[in-house]
Parts: structure tokens; C-alpha cells; sequence
């Protein structure tokens, strides 16, 4: 009997398992467990990666996005009631940061093809309070940062990426992490770059925004008991950083993987029934700069595709099955009309991808799809 798991984090460290447990025995036996060495080593490695000047770790990724918009505050660039323009399909961390901070979140459709970012409903939401756009890299894939970027340029708006799904995606030469004035990572497990536990990451360009952030972790302080900003406790431990920087190493070549199995997917899935993914930048997925961090199909039969994969082993999850407005968290925006989004919540569905996945194991998920009838 098949069984195909949605993603199994244990056979993914596995491999790794000597190598991590020489980064935890270094970071036990140097007795210094929070800002040392392996946090400074990481951050240069990550910058590096991602093709900007600064990485400043944190606890988590909403706290590397709620952060950075803080530190705008701190900075004078920002103001309580201040518009963020958001993909309204996102996952609620991306609102939560913004709110957290007394912004507004002003929730625009994405497109459909891509769930990103629409850059002419984006043009269609801006006011005068309009001060930063939240593209969120969803899925994987760079939202169209060239024209968010312009139209940032035009009316002096900041960017902020969520590039929590995107660790390495790449577009026209450009990472994500390096497209907006700074970008928020999450090192969550389940991530393309998983810690094994929270951590987050800014990136920026820029010296002031960094040094603040770098304060805000730190209960606010720039210098030994100094403070000079009402700072937080948000922080990525030793132990998490040196795990980073091991798992880092194996990113690209994860990432390699990934894309040959949403290749399989792509080349194998041909049921009227099932909306693919599109990568919009290739027509072979393997040389995409899309990074898979999942590969979710549509389907008007969603409930029972999903019944029916699961009939056949393979497990599957929904991402997001609701969308932020609909969320009891929020329900100023409950009666907003937002139909693109409603639709994607309603038909979305996450096929089983990782970097330990087998092609085999690729083929048999495609089998089930094309299986499927009602
Ligand atoms: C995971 C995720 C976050 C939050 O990251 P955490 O580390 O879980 O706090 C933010 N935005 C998006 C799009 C995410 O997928």
C-alpha cells in the first residue's frame, strides 16, 4: 500500500544528522548560547546567499516582518494608520505583522494564475496613506518584483518581501531577500530552510534600518545596557544558527529536487479536473527560478480529490483553506469582497514535495491525479 507523506521532516535532517550534531556539540561545549559567533557566521552566510548587505536573525518570521515595519516607525518613514498594501490570499502572518503595529492592512486580489501579487490592483489600491508594499513570494515563487518596484518608485512607497516560502527563488538574477528595501524569512521547520525549531531573518541594504532591527531583538538596546528603543526579546539562538548554517549548505541542491518533482507533476497531471501550477518564467520547471516550496494544483472537486488522494495514500494539506478576512481574528474585514481569493481558498490543494521525495513516489501521486473522476 502506498504512503506517501505530504513531507517528512525526519528523512529530510536525516542525512545531515552527523553534521548537526557536531554544530549542537560545538555550540554546548563554547558555553556561550545566545549573540556569539555561530549567529554572526550565519547572518554573513545568509546576506551572502541571498545577495544583500545585512541579515539580522530573529525568534521567528512574523517577527522578522512585525520587526522591520516597527523599525520604519523608530525610523520616522512610518505612522500609526499608515496603509500596507497585502496579497489578500496570504497566510495571516503577513497581516498580523502589519496590525501588530497599528498599520492598515489594505488586502488586495492577487492573480489568479500566479496567487502573487497583481501589480494593477495594486496601482488601483493606492491612496494617499498608502506607505509600504507586502508582496509575498507565495508558494515559492517571486511575485512580479520588477513592476512592484516601479510602482513603489512612483509614489515612494516602501517594500517589504515576505520571503518566508522563498529562500533562494531568483529572478533575473536577483534573490529574494534582496528586491525590497528589506525582506522577512522564516526558518520554520516545514520552510525550505528549516531550523529544528523557530527562527526568522531579516535581510536589508540597508546601514540605519539594520542597526535598528539589530536593537529591537535586543530589548531595544544598541549598546550594553543602554536602550534606546521599547524593544523585544526576539532572538535566534546559537544552536538554531549553527543548524541553519549546515542546512544551508544543502539548500541549492534541495531546491534541485524540489524542482524536479513539480516537474514530474507538470509533464504527468493531465485530468480536465485539475488546475496545474504556473511557473511563469519557464516551461520546463526544472529551470525555473520557481522553488517549489509548494506545489499546489486547483480543482472545482477539491474536497473529494483530496479524498480521493488520501484513498491512495498520498496525504495532501490546504493552503490556506481560509482566507485572512474570513478568520475570526478579523473581523473588520469579514464583509470585504475579495472573489479571486474566495475562489483559490475554496479549490487550492498542496500535492506532497520535499527534498527527500523520490521521482518514483512523484509518479504515483501522478497516477492518482490522473485517476481521479467524479
Ligand atoms: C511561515 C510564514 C510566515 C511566518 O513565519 P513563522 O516563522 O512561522 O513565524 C510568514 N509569512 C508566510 C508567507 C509564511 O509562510
Amino acid at each position: 500500500m502506498t504512503n506517501i507523506p505530504f513531507l517528512d521532516l525526519q528523512h529530510i535532517n536525516a542525512p545531515m544528522r552527523d553534521e548537526l550534531l557536531a554544530a549542537c556539540a560545538r555550540v554546548i561545549d563554547s558555553g556561550w548560547y545566545i549573540a556569539g559567533s555561530e549567529l554572526s557566521n550565519f547572518e554573513r552566510a545568509f546576506a551572502e546567499y541571498c545577495g544583500s548587505k545585512h541579515c539580522i536573525g530573529v525568534a521567528n518570521g512574523l517577527d522578522a516582518l512585525t520587526l522591520t515595519l516597527r523599525a520604519w516607525k523608530e525610523m520616522g518613514k512610518l505612522q500609526a494608520g499608515d496603509e500596507v498594501i497585502v496579497p489578500s490570499n496570504t497566510y495571516i502572518a503577513s497581516i498580523l505583522a502589519i496590525t501588530e503595529n497599528d498599520l492598515k492592512p489594505v488586502l488586495v486580489e492577487p492573480n489568479i494564475a500566479t496567487y502573487n501579487l497583481c501589480p494593477d490592483n495594486v496601482r488601483k489600491a493606492i491612496t494617499p496613506k498608502t506607505k509600504v508594499l507586502l508582496p509575498v513570494h507565495l508558494y515559492g515563487q517571486l511575485a512580479n518584483m520588477r513592476d512592484l518596484i516601479g510602482i513603489a518608485r512612483e509614489y515612494s512607497l516602501l517594500v517589504l518581501e515576505d520571503s518566508a516560502q522563498a529562500h533562494g527563488a531568483v529572478v533575473e538574477g536577483k534573490k529574494a531577500g534582496s528586491w525590497g528595501d528589506a525582506s522577512g524569512f522564516s526558518f520554520y521547520p516545514g520552510k525550505n530552510l528549516g531550523a529544528l525549531g523557530d527562527g526568522g531573518a531579516i535581510t536589508t541594504d540597508d546601514d540605519e534600518l539594520a542597526a535598528i532591527l539589530r536593537a529591537l531583538r535586543n530589548y531595544g538596546s544598541h549598546e550594553r545596557y543602554k536602550n534606546l528603543y521599547q524593544g523585544v526579546n526576539s532572538r535566534l539562538d546559537e544552536i538554531q544558527a549553527a543548524i541553519l548554517h549546515v542546512k544551508l549548505g544543502y539548500l541549492d541542491q534541495d531546491t534541485m529536487r524540489r524542482r524536479a518533482i513539480a516537474n514530474v507533476y507538470a509533464q504527468g497531471i493531465s485530468n480536465k479536473l485539475i488546475t496545474l501550477p504556473v511557473s511563469v518564467d519557464a516551461s520546463v520547471l526544472e529551470l525555473s527560478s520557481h522553488v517549489w516550496h509548494l506545489f499546489v494544483i486547483a480543482s472545482e472537486a477539491r474536497d473529494a480529490l483530496k479524498e480521493h488522494l488520501a484513498k491512495n495514500g498520498i496525504q495532501t494539506l490546504i493552503h490556506y483553506p481560509i482566507p485572512p478576512h474570513k478568520q475570526g481574528a478579523y473581523p473588520e474585514l469579514y464583509d470585504l469582497s475579495l472573489p479571486v481569493s474566495e475562489r483559490i481558498h475554496s479549490q487550492v490543494l498542496s500535492l506532497p514535495i520535499g527534498p527527500t521525495m523520490s521521482l518514483a513516489d512523484a509518479g504515483k501521486v501522478v497516477d492518482a491525479c490522473n485517476s481521479f473522476a467524479l
